[in-house]
């Protein structure tokens, strides 16, 4: 985690969902090196009705592995277009 020298325009855990909505938040787990999976924002919030108000990473702390039900190990935030460049689905 970085300090006080944010890069502006850059994503951070502590956005609210709103804030990164059409954002994709790109999860791993400690039991699959290599491998990630990622969840649109738009999906959290619309589908799994999160509140658009919660911070990333208070829903990266509820989320759990579907593999070995761990929390991730790893999460960031991509924009759709960087996710789309590299994606590798489970
Ligand atoms: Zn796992």
């Amino acid at each position: 985690m970085g300090g006080s020298n944010r890069v502006p325009g850059k994503a951070s855990p502590a956005d609210p969902l709103w804030y990164r909505r059409g954002w994709v938040l790109r999860v791993s787990c400690a039991c699959r090196p290599g491998k990630h999976q990622d969840i649109p924002v738009t999906e959290l919030l619309d589908r799994w009705q999160v509140s658009p108000s919660r911070a990333v990473w208070e829903v990266v702390a509820k989320l759990s592995c579907r593999v070995c039900k761990a929390r991730p190990n790893r999460s960031e935030l991509l924009s759709a277009a960087d996710a789309k460049r590299n994606t590798i689905w489970w």
